[in-house]
C-alpha cells in the first residue's frame, strides 16, 4: 500500500487555503487509498517569533480541525510531530547531506526572512534550515506521495534531491517521494490581495477566511474581496486575479469547472455572492464538529497519544537505518 505524509503547521488558524489546498484531500480521497499519517509539525512553528503558549493552543486546535474535517483515526494516523523524536533525529542528517545554497534559494526562506527583517527581526537560522526538517517529516516514514498546496512543490523537490543524494552515497534507505496537488484552487489567494498567497500567519486578516470564521465574517470577507475595474466574468489568472480567485473557490467549493462557471455570471456582484454562500455551506459542517470535538478534549488527546505511538513504529526503523548507513556507531 503506498505511503502518504502530509503536515499543517500550528503559526496561525487554519485557512480555507490549507483546507481546499491540503485537509480537504486528506480526508476525501487520502485517507481512503493508503496507508495515510497526518501531522501538526509545531517544530516548524518555531521558525518565526512565536508565543509559546499560543503554538500550544494552536496546536491542539489545528488537531481538532483536522478531525473536524474528517480525519479518521481509525483510517490513518494524527500525531504531533514533536511527540516523535525521529524527526529531529532525522532532521540533522538532511542538514548534513543538504548545503547551504540549496537551501537559501528557496523562495519561502526569501520571503519569509525578507518579511521578519522589514519588522526589524533577525531571521532565525531555523527558518534557512527549515527544509531539511520537512524532508526528515517526509523521508522517515518511506513516503511515496505528499499531498500539499502548491506552494510547498519546492520543498517537495528538494526532499526528493536529498532522498536521490542520501541513497546514492550512503546505499539506499529512502523512497524517493513526490508532491501531489488538487486540481482546483491548489494555490488560494488573499481576497484583499490577489496576487499573494493566502497564508494563516500573514498578519492582516481582512483577505483571510479561516475554518472557524463565524457565516456573516464568510460573506463580509468574500463580498469585499477586490476584483479589478473590468467588468466581463473571465477566468484569467495574470489579468484579473482576484476574480480568478472567486471562481476558484466557487468551483472548489460546487464541484464545477472554474472557467465554465465564468459563463454563468453578468457581474461580479453576483460571483461575490454565490461564492460566498458555497464556502458558507462548505465550511459549515466542519465548524459545527469542531464544537463538538473542542468540547471533549480528552478524544482529542487520545488520538494524539495512539498517533505519536504508531507514527514512532514507523519512522524508528528507517531513522535508524539511515544513522548506521552514514556511519554512526550503533548505541551500545
Ligand atoms: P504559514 O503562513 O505559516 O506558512 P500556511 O497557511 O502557508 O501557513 P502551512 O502550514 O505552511 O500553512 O501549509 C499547510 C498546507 O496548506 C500545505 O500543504 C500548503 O501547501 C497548504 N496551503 C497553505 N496555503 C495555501 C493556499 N493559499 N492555497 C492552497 N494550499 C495552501
Ligand atoms: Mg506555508
Amino acid at each position: 500500500m503506498k505511503r502518504i505524509f502530509s503536515g499543517i503547521k500550528p503559526t496561525g488558524h487554519l485557512t480555507l487555503g490549507n483546507y481546499l489546498g491540503a485537509v480537504r484531500r486528506w480526508v476525501e480521497v487520502d485517507q481512503h487509498r493508503a496507508d495515510a499519517l497526518f501531522s501538526v509539525v509545531d517544530l516548524h512553528a518555531l521558525t518565526v517569533e512565536h508565543d509559546p503558549a499560543r503554538v500550544r493552543r494552536l496546536s491542539r486546535q489545528a488537531a481538532t480541525l483536522l478531525l473536524a474535517a474528517g480525519l479518521d483515526p481509525e483510517r490513518c494516523t494524527v500525531f504531533v510531530q514533536s511527540h516523535v523524536d525521529e524527526h529531529a533525529r532525522l532532521s540533522y542528517l538532511m542538514e548534513c547531506v543538504a548545503t547551504d545554497g540549496e537551501m537559501r534559494r528557496m523562495i519561502q526562506y526569501r520571503e519569509k526572512s525578507g518579511r521578519a527583517q522589514a519588522s526589524g527581526q533577525s531571521v532565525r537560522l531555523s527558518l534557512l534550515t527549515y527544509p531539511a526538517l520537512m524532508a526528515a517529516d517526509i523521508l522517515a516514514y518511506g513516503t511515496d506521495e505528499v499531498p500539499v498546496g502548491e506552494d510547498q512543490t519546492q520543498h517537495v523537490e528538494l526532499t526528493r534531491d536529498l532522498a536521490v543524494r542520501f541513497n546514492q552515497r550512503y546505499g539506499h534507505v529512502f523512497t524517493v517521494p513526490k508532491a501531489t496537488h488538487p486540481e482546483v484552487a491548489a494555490r488560494v489567494m488573499d481576497l484583499r490581495d490577489p496576487t499573494s498567497k493566502m497564508g494563516k500567519s500573514h498578519e492582516n486578516g481582512a483577505g483571510i477566511v479561516y475554518l472557524l470564521d463565524d457565516a456573516d465574517a464568510v460573506r463580509r470577507k468574500v463580498m469585499r474581496a477586490v476584483t479589478d475595474s473590468g467588468r466581463e466574468v473571465v477566468h484569467d489568472r495574470a489579468a484579473s486575479p482576484g476574480v480568478a480567485n472567486l471562481l476558484d473557490l466557487l468551483a472548489a467549493a460546487t464541484g464545477g469547472d472554474p472557467a465554465a462557471l465564468a459563463g454563468g455570471y453578468a457581474s461580479y456582484g453576483a460571483l461575490k455572492k454565490d461564492t460566498a454562500e458555497a464556502v458558507v455551506e462548505l465550511l459549515r459542517p466542519v465548524r459545527e464538529r469542531h464544537a463538538e470535538l473542542a468540547a471533549d478534549p480528552g478524544h482529542v488527546d487520545e488520538v494524539l497519544r495512539l498517533g505519536a505511538e504508531r507514527a514512532r513504529g514507523m519512522a524508528r526503523p528507517v531513522v535508524d537505518r539511515a544513522y548506521r548507513a552514514v556511519g554512526l556507531m550503533p548505541a551500545l
